[in-house]
């Protein structure tokens, strides 16, 4: 896990050893070179091109023209590269800032959306919340048994039609029927697939309209690789999105996504899925992420 943008990242050092210890200083054309290669590293991590090289250029610049006396201090200098990269203030979800506090979620299909509706609803029922959830994936089979059981499980409430059902009114009764009982949270599970994407894209815009979440997340998963920087694009131009969450971390993933994900889309991760169990989801920390991908030296 993570193995091919550690080994992408830790072979900086290596290439610039020799500067390292000796006084020398990282010329301008030795900075380019290990950029050039850095991007190739990166691409084949499943880091998209161009926020390989986004990444790239700002290392470049933080090594070009400086000496470095170790290791140790050019590996500092690409870590607070990469963990200033990746730090953008997410939105908290806890506690609520207005009740019901509504986060509607969207992303394509299978990457995990109800799944991880379902363990933040776990993680805010054990902080005391109160939580329904909307299944407004009235498209897929299976969909809103899935979401009833999930809700059974985490202590929630379901607020559902039937199949086919139109998936603003449903977001619109769960919001209703929330704010009627004085609940905390309305989550908003949404479909990820419809006869044509630009169906989908209008039924999750109906949805927006008519209930206005606070929070529009998207779902997608870690091991898309650089595909996710494409799927952000379009439902942040079509939808407008406040955060990202990347899913199955815990799989066989080069964590491409995550970098892809933190530089090209502009907008915060909230939280990475490790896993398939309710307590399986984790606030994304910067420093933590950098940590994992940078070997010590
Ligand atoms: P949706 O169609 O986007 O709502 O996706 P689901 O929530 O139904 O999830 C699709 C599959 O991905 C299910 O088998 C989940 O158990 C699995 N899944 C979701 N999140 C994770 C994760 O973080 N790790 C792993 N390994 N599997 C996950």
């Amino acid at each position: 896990m993570l193995d091919r943008l550690r080994k992408a990242l830790g072979s900086i050092g290596e290439r610039i050893a020799e500067a390292a210890g000796t006084g020398i200083t990282v010329s301008e054309k030795k900075a380019e070179e290990i950029a050039d290669e850095l991007v190739l590293e990166l691409v084949q991590a499943d880091v998209a091109l161009d926020a390989a090289e986004k990444i790239a250029e700002r290392i470049k610049s933080a090594l070009a023209g400086r000496k470095f006396s170790s290791r140790r201090e050019i590996r500092d200098a690409v870590r607070s590269v990469l963990v200033d990269l990746l730090s953008r203030e997410a939105p908290k979800i806890a506690p609520p800032p207005e009740k019901p506090y509504i986060i509607m979620f969207v992303g394509p299909n299978g990457v995990g959306k109800t799944t991880t509706i379902a363990k933040i609803a776990h993680q805010l029922r054990k902080g005391g919340y109160s939580v329904v959830i909307a299944a407004a994936d009235t498209f897929r089979a299976g969909s809103i048994e899935q979401t009833e059981e999930w809700a059974e499980r985490v202590g929630a409430r379901v607020v559902k039609h039937s199949y086919g059902a139109d998936p603003a009114a449903v977001a619109f009764d769960a919001v209703k029927s929330a704010k009627a009982r004085g609940d905390d949270y309305v989550l908003i599970d949404t479909a990820g697939r419809q006869e044509t994407n630009e169906n989908l894209m209008e039924q999750l815009k109906k949805i927006k309209r008519v209930v206005k979440p606070h929070l529009t997340v998207f779902v997608g998963e870690g091991m898309a690789g650089s595909a996710v920087a494409e799927q952000i694009r379009r439902f942040n131009e079509e939808l407008g999105i406040d955060g990202i969450i990347l899913t199955k971390m815990d799989t066989d993933t080069k964590g491409g996504a995550v970098l892809t994900a933190a530089v090209a889309a502009e907008v915060p991760i909230i939280y990475l899925g490790w896993g398939e169990a309710p307590e399986d989801l984790k606030p994304f920390d910067p420093e933590e992420f950098v940590s994992k991908i940078l070997p010590e030296v």
